[in-house]
């Protein structure tokens, strides 16, 4: 078993078309609680960013949020949590929340969540760093996603064990009872030098 002690959850500062979007945020942070977890996430109070963070404070968990100066005020900075850093530029912003966390998972949201989930993922596949990602697939949000990894692989262009890093789940517990599991794989660089 591993100890995951952080989460970092990746969103949407946007509230989306579907209120299931929102209550995916609410059921991610009662699945945080329930399982003695702390969430770092982008800081906003705004979007299912802002439904998961007051989810898990309602509850007496600990929020870590960690937003760069130049959006404190365009995303509405949260400003009730149990911490807040507000970063320089938002590469440190994503350098931190990656560091404080020990796991890492996408719920519905836009190109930032985007941005951030393939970062972090690309950043396993070099093997940069061992912890698990999850993505939340909410109401079919992600399908057409998933279609096109299929699609990515079949072409080629990803190894199956980088695909396989990617762990896709519609429940928050089911997902978090993974990561508690979850055995990182050796990572072959494409130098097929390095396992590290
Ligand atoms: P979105 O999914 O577009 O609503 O954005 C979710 C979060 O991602 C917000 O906190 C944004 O600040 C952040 N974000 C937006 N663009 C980027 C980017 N290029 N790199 C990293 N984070 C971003």
């Amino acid at each position: 078993m591993t100890v995951v002690k952080n989460i970092c959850v990746y969103c949407g500062s946007s509230n989306g078309r579907l209120d299931a979007y929102g209550e995916a945020g609410n059921a991610l942070a009662q699945a945080l609680v329930k399982h003695k977890m702390g969430l770092v996430y982008g800081g906003a109070s705004i979007g299912v960013m802002g439904k998961v963070a007051d989810g898990v404070l309602a509850l007496g968990g600990e929020v870590i949020g960690v937003i760069p100066k130049a959006l404190a005020h365009k995303e509405v900075a949260h400003h009730h949590l149990t911490q807040l850093h507000v970063t320089e530029s938002m590469h440190e912003r994503k350098m931190l929340m990656a560091e404080l966390s020990d796991g890492f998972i996408a719920l519905p949201g836009g190109i930032g969540t985007f941005e951030e989930l393939f970062e972090i993922w690309t950043w396993a596949q070099l093997g940069f760093h061992h912890k698990p990602i999850g993505l939340l697939n909410i109401s079919g949000y992600y399908d057409h996603l998933i279609q096109f990894l299929d699609h990515v692989l079949a072409e080629q262009f990803v190894k199956q064990e980088t695909r396989d890093l990617l762990m896709v789940e519609s429940d928050p517990d089911v997902l978090l009872d993974r990561f508690i599991n979850y055995q990182a794989p050796p990572i072959k660089t494409w130098l097929n030098k390095a396992e590290v």
